[in-house]
């Protein structure tokens, strides 16, 4: 077979593997924090709003968003793999953890500085998307335009080039963000504690929240560190997080009676 048309599988093989390993991800998550959501109806962090109702135009979104995604970390795995960039450093359980830390940092910064970008005039066209969903849900991680997707998600193809990681660590932070931003548009908050506001770097589920519900603050992905620097993070971030810590319940595994009707019940409102 000649090079080329080797070269082209080989790309689709891992860009196919990836795709179907992401979709399948997206709604084992999707339905699985669902479960857990109708058994914390309390946990709502948009009380009067239910994004619930644009889930099927958001998981249509996804479907192509993911394949933008996917695309750009087939493109990072398959230059390592073909010899085009340094060659990715031995995978080591010794060294696991502060690379993938190291991506994870990066990966902050790149997400920060290109949501920056993608709230200017001349970019926001490609993210209005996203910001249809102004109470975000599961369903919502993924329900982004294609150049916003490509912007943000990017960083795969580029990274590769210029950091030799092994392709173990790069795969392995993919699947965290999924994750990570699942639960990170979920709408209900299970992270309220003090490591999840100031003086910590770290976040939970009322951050990227209050991007959606008020557009202007916490661009952030797994750091507040960008946004308290450069002086875009919510002046009330961390309040809201104390105060979630201290009224959450525990976390329930069963329904709540039918008979004893929530704040989630007669809530009218449709975003
Ligand atoms: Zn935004
Ligand atoms: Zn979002």
């Amino acid at each position: 077979m000649n090079a080329f048309v080797q070269g082209t599988l080989t790309f689709f093989a891992i860009l196919a593997g990836i795709y179907a390993a992401t979709v399948l991800i997206y709604f084992a998550l999707g339905y699985g924090i669902t479960w857990l959501n109708d058994r914390n109806p309390e946990r709502r962090i948009q009380k009067g709003r239910r994004g619930e109702k644009r889930k099927a135009v958001e998981i249509r979104q996804s479907m192509a968003s993911i394949l933008v995604t996917c695309t750009s970390v087939a493109i990072g795995l398959f230059a390592q793999y073909q010899g085009w960039t340094f060659t990715p450093w031995a995978f080591s359980w010794w060294t696991a953890g502060p690379l993938f830390l190291l991506c994870m940092v990066l990966f902050d910064a790149w997400f920060y500085f290109a949501h920056r970008l993608l709230h200017t005039k001349l970019f926001y066209k490609y993210h209005l998307l996203h910001h249809r969903s102004v109470a975000p849900t599961v369903w919502s991680n993924d329900s982004i335009g294609l150049v916003d997707t490509a912007l943000s998600q990017g960083f795969y193809a580029v990274i590769a080039f210029v950091v030799p990681f092994p392709p173990l660590i790069l795969l392995a932070h993919r699947l965290f963000d999924q994750i990570n931003g699942t639960f990170g548009h979920a709408g209900f908050e299970y992270f309220a504690s003090p490591t999840a506001r100031y003086p910590w770097p770290l976040l939970c589920t009322t951050y990227h929240d209050q991007h959606h519900a008020e557009f202007k603050y916490n661009y952030a992905n797994y750091f507040s560190f960008w946004d308290r620097v450069l002086g875009t993070i919510s002046p009330v971030y961390d309040r809201r997080v104390e105060t979630l810590e201290g009224e959450a319940p525990a976390i329930s595994l069963k329904r709540p009676s039918q008979s004893a009707p929530t704040q989630e019940a007669t809530a009218t409102s449709d975003r």
